[in-house]
């Protein structure tokens, strides 16, 4: 089955076409980005597997314009993997806000997109692009069934004391905050295969997965079932990230608006743009450029690297704890994949429980799935890569294969 999956932001839509023979068994035909649109000059970037790509600056004045481009490069005689838009048979996209409505994918339809609306208020820098990228794709691909597959899904297996804040039960009544957690696909995913790598019957296992990246969130996984994780009502919650503050004390919020005289936009913008490793060494929110600041000396990006160790370690301990234990640890996104000094500064932390890991397999590993800990080590540690596409392509052909029988 030839699945398109998408990945809208407020401006740019990321696709990969796979041809999924089975669950394990697929081809990636083509990948690509499209950015800036609403800009006077967006770029698609175009890349079929085994062929030039391409990349082409041009105006994309919206997100159906977008949708078209890169269907027309699909089917492009040159750069084209398809003969004709036809032979797209569905659509997965990413959503990252499902609220409690959703504890799995889903097959688009009204109820659905209305729910989808509802939960724009939690993620709104997200799930009014992800509904722009719906209606593109039935724009130029109307009688294509769409799939959706949210962030918070796999999370929502948590129990109330994990979800619910300690606030007053009006506001979860008429607001449903609470704690939804964010990245649910790719702590799933790694979660499954680190089982399988490690030789664990998933169903009898206690797991915690590392996804650090840009956003960064952390979970405990028993038996195959999220129990906690540390984003919250929304993806600000948790650790220090990127360009987000992570957990502060919510009383430190109203007291910069006062002082600043800032309005909540504002503020929601300092906590979710304009923090984080950017905040604090005040130069960059990437981890890469971190470690060459502090390479240097600077003394701000030390500060931060320690933190983002500090916080791990803090979550991981938190969770071994909660969980009474843990059979395997796994490392995954942009800094949990490419950045071996952290993880063995995270598992030196967990030395006095038996955590070994072997600094040779740690330091070699990137990109591919490995088991680094030491035969003798408690507990297993590894990295997985995510592949968060390739759970969308499973689910949208699961739900499409129904529809035909
Ligand atoms: P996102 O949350 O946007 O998907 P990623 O998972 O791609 O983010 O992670 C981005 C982070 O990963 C950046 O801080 C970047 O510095 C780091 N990173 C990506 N590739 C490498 C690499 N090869 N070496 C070190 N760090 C990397």
């Amino acid at each position: 089955m030839i699945i398109l999956v998408i990945n809208c932001g407020s401006s740019s839509i990321k696709y990969q076409l796979l041809d999924m023979k089975s669950d394990d068994v697929y081809d990636l035909l083509a990948k690509g980005l499209v950015e800036k649109i609403g800009l006077p000059e967006g770029t698609i970037r175009h890349r079929p597997s085994g062929k030039e790509g391409f990349v082409r600056d041009l105006p994309i004045p919206d997100h159906v314009v977008g949708m078209k481009l890169v269907m027309d490069a699909l089917v492009d005689p040159v750069y084209g993997v398809l003969k004709s838009f036809s032979d797209v048979e569905a659509v997965g996209h990413r959503i990252v806000q499902g609220a409690d409505f959703f504890s799995g994918s889903a097959l688009v339809d009204e109820d659905v997109l209305s729910k989808i609306e509802f939960c724009c208020d939690f993620a709104p820098l997200h799930n009014p692009a992800h509904l722009l990228g719906i209606h593109a794709v039935t724009d130029v691909l109307p009688d294509v069934p769409q799939v959706v597959t949210f962030d918070t899904a796999f999370h929502q297996t948590m129990e109330p004391y994990a979800y619910m804040y300690a606030l007053p039960w009006e506001y979860y009544e008429k607001y449903r905050i609470r704690r939804y957690g964010a990245h649910g696909t790719s702590h799933q995913y790694v979660s499954q295969r680190g089982a399988r790598l490690a030789g664990l019957d998933l169903g009898h296992s206690k797991i915690i997965t590392c996804h650090i990246g840009n956003g960064s969130s952390v979970t405990a996984i028993k038996d195959g079932k999220c129990v906690d994780t540390s984003m919250g009502f929304t993806p600000l919650e948790g650790m220090i990230m990127g360009t987000r503050c992570g957990i502060i004390d919510a009383n430190i919020i109203p007291y910069i608006m006062k002082k600043e005289g800032l309005t909540p936009a504002q503020m929601t913008e300092i906590m979710n743009k304009k923090s984080g490793f950017l905040g604090l060494s005040g130069v960059s929110s990437d981890a890469r450029d971190m470690n060459d600041l502090a390479l240097a000396g600077n003394k701000k990006a030390k500060i931060v690297l320690k933190k983002l160790t500090y916080d791990i370690v803090k979550l991981v301990g938190g969770y071994i704890a909660e969980m009474n234990g843990v059979d395997l640890i796994v490392f995954t996104a942009g800094i949990g994949e490419n950045n071996p000094r952290l993880r063995r500064r995270v598992c030196e932390q967990l030395a006095y429980m038996g955590v070994k890991i072997d600094n040779e397999v740690n330091d070699a590993a990137r990109g591919e799935e490995v088991i680094f800990s030491t035969p003798d080590s408690t507990v297993k540690v590894a990295l997985i890569p995510t592949d968060e596409e390739l759970v969308i392509a499973r689910d949208t052909m699961r739900i499409v294969s129904t529809l035909e029988e």
